[in-house]
């Protein structure tokens, strides 16, 4: 039989997707699941009119940057949200969603054998597009702190991928961490690409957009998406941002591989922009306080997981148990009805950790989800008392529940 290209053997799967696909195939044959183990918050957006959108444009191809008024909102939106001056004709590309353009980003950047930084707890595609970049992820574990990177790059590093609020654990970078990574990056002429797909997802104004420090995009590539800030993740809509440099290379990519996202979609989005910020903020502000309700409630239950307080995630550390992530997972799913992430999908270093997502389930349910892994952790345990406040339960930078200190 003929082989698919070797190189793909060290490929995994999305491991939250593969999940995902489980529950929407228990959730066919009717069967109720707890979902925490969604990439998304769910949110209620009315549909607008289509009826008005421009025909027969909307019917065929558009500029492979995206249509220029999509553009113009966009960039308008990163100047005063965050501080980020964007040319609208030459530094911003719309894609299909950003888990491309944060491929087409790192296409951009590395050549094979180069090396890109990725930093753990780390979006599970990462490491999986830098190879198939064939590019070399480098993986800092997740209690090594920014500050320390110097000690990861060789004369190989190319980028580092900055996640920022980050997915899984919700952590905020500080204007000190950032401007530190945009120092490694002058100092050592890297790619800082900066996955922004969580920015509305901030409690407070803590969020500094990675652009901000760097506004003549000297080495910034910042990536975000209309998925989670505006709860469209079905329409297959992101951006990248950068100098014209770089974005001149982002468009060729783009124009051989996307073309365009779909262009009746970029239409409705540009007509509706504003509605549909209007209609989502309050939302996720809701989705904010539910964050810090269930931070209380893991707090009492004496569940740890580490430090962070943005995006609709948590990651729950399971190191009393004596399961690895994925058999935590497995047997929470198939035993309990409760549908998590397994650590290990996220880094090496993260294989005690699980992570729990807030955004789709009720509270109730939400609620009843994060008993059930606190069941399992004591079901499991090696101790007799897996929530007592022993040091070696928590792994360094895992926040210990007040009632445990
Ligand atoms: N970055 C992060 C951190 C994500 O969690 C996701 C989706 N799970 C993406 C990028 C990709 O999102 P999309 O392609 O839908 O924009």
């Amino acid at each position: 039989m003929t082989q698919p290209a070797e190189h793909l053997d060290r490929i995994g799967q999305a491991i939250s997707i593969r999940y995902n696909n489980l529950v929407y195939e228990m959730k066919a044959r009717g069967e109720d699941v707890v979902v925490l183990s969604l990439g998304e918050a769910f949110f209620d957006i009315p549909l607008f009119s289509f009826h008005d959108l421009p025909m027969p444009d909307s019917y065929h191809y558009s500029h492979s940057r995206g249509i220029a008024g999509l553009r113009r909102k966009l960039a308008a939106y990163y100047g005063s949200h965050y501080g980020v001056p964007v040319d609208p004709e030459t530094e911003i590309l719309v894609t299909a969603g950003s888990k491309i353009a944060i491929h087409m980003s790192l296409m951009a950047v590395l050549g094979p054998g180069d090396e890109a930084l990725v930093l753990e707890p780390a979006w599970v595609s990462y490491s999986e597009q830098v190879k198939l970049c064939h590019g070399v992820p480098v993986w800092v574990p997740h209690d090594a702190s920014v500050f320390g990177l110097d000690a990861f790059i060789t004369p190989r590093t190319r980028a580092i991928l900055v996640n920022n609020p980050n997915n899984p654990s919700g952590k905020v970078y500080s204007r000190a961490e950032l401007e530190h990574l945009h120092a490694l990056a002058e100092r050592h002429g890297l790619f800082l690409i900066a996955d922004e797909a969580y920015s509305e997802f901030v409690s407070g104004d803590a969020f500094i957009s990675c652009g901000a420090l760097d506004p003549e995009k000297r080495h910034t590539v910042v990536c975000n998406s209309m998925s989670k800030n505006y709860g469209m993740s079905g329409w297959r809509l992101g951006y990248v941002i950068g100098g014209t440099r770089i974005m001149a290379e982002v468009l060729k990519i783009n124009q051989h591989l996307v073309t365009c996202p779909p262009t009746i979609l970029q239409y409705y989005l540009e007509r509706h922009f504003e509605a549909v910020l209007d209609i989502t903020r309050p939302q996720i502000a809701d989705v904010m306080r539910r964050r810090r309700e269930l931070a209380g409630f893991m707090d009492e239950l004496g569940l740890a997981y580490l430090p962070g307080d943005s995006t609709f995630y948590f990651f729950v550390s399971i190191a009393p148990s004596a399961l690895s992530s994925e058999e935590f997972c497995t047997r929470l799913l198939t035993e309990h009805r409760v549908s998590t992430v397994p650590g290990i999908g996220y880094g090496q270093s993260c294989d005690r950790f699980i992570r729990v997502s807030v955004g789709a389930e009720s509270m109730e349910r939400t609620r009843r989800g994060i008993e059930l892994i606190r069941e399992l952790i004591r079901d499991t345990a090696v101790d007799e008392d897996p929530f007592l406040p022993e040091a070696a339960l928590a792994p360094a930078g895992v926040v210990i529940p007040a009632g445990r200190r």
